[in-house]
């Protein structure tokens, strides 16, 4: 994330010193006089011949309208923004509670789900349309997790600190940084999952991809409008490993738009959405 916005501020400081300096050979060129002192002296290059042509400035960071007050980094609260970017740098109010929140069990029938799990209305109804669905087809999908809470992720990443202290920033979001708050996120698991990694207890492996639920989920869940936010080579702008099972609900439109252009969501909201700035923790990663 760091590397991104260096890169990023780097790209202006080189557009505007090419600038500054193409606007400097075009339009005068220095000539010492006798005196030793240097002038710059206008050349024939200086005298437009005809009306200039206005060459509009590029806006590289476009900045939202919104007066909206600065607040921390880790005290943003989308309310109901199903595109709220969450990443390792963009967190959460750890009092953010979506408001309408419902027990899952209500929405996913049948032996996929604990049923007081839960989720934002809108996706756990598309949820229970898509699992449906799946399960027609003869697949067997489970939701192992959805809504968690930040109190529910410092659990989590706690627990991840302990069994795999080096990469646990990469495994489990920090709380605060994780989708899962917003309440539109899924972690689905596979009757497969087991036999292909040797684990009998294993939930979460990159395998998943290649489990009959990974690849249906792969092709089909932008029908239903969830999409997999962090696929391969998405660390970089989200800060989590590749996790083919973690997919999150952002309405039809823009998961047919993710699954047809190859976007990841934090790729497409940073290009193509203002995101409202924020101050960054100075202990961030
Ligand atoms: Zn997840």
């Amino acid at each position: 994330m760091k590397a991104c916005r260096q890169i990023l501020f780097l790209a202006t400081v080189l557009l505007a010193a090419c600038q500054s300096q193409a606007a400097a050979s075009l339009t005068v060129t220095p000539s010492r006089t006798m005196t030793g002192s240097v002038t710059m002296t206008p050349t024939a290059t200086t005298v437009p011949s005809r009306t200039p042509t206005i060459i509009p400035t590029p806006t590289l960071f476009p900045l939202p309208t919104s007066n909206a007050p600065l607040v921390a980094c880790d005290e943003r609260r989308p309310d109901d923004d199903l595109f709220a970017l969450v990443t390792a740098s963009f967190g959460l109010d750890p009092n953010y509670i979506p408001g309408d929140l419902v027990k899952l069990g209500n929405y996913v029938s049948g032996y996929v789900t604990l049923p007081d799990l839960l989720l934002r209305r809108e996706a756990a109804e598309a949820l229970g349309r898509m699992v449906s669905e799946m399960k027609a087809g003869g697949l067997a999908p489970t939701v192992l997790s959805a809504y968690r809470s930040f109190i529910e992720q410092s659990i989590t990443y706690q627990r991840w600190l302990v069994e795999d202290p080096e990469n646990a920033s990469q495994i489990s979001a920090r709380p605060g940084h994780s989708e899962h708050q917003l309440g539109t996120v899924v972690d689905f698991g596979s009757p497969e999952l087991p036999e292909l990694t040797g684990d009998p207890a294993m939930k979460f492996s990159p395998l998943f991809a290649q489990t009959g639920e990974g690849m249906w989920l792969a092709e089909h869940a932008h029908e239903y409008g969830y999409t997999m936010t962090n696929p391969p080579g998405a660390a970089l702008w989200t800060g989590l490993a590749y996790e083919p099972w973690h997919y999150r609900y952002v309405g039809v439109d823009l998961a047919t738009y993710l699954h047809a252009s190859g976007y990841f969501l934090a790729e497409f909201v940073f290009q193509a959405r203002p995101v409202l700035p924020c101050i960054p923790a100075l202990d961030a990663p």
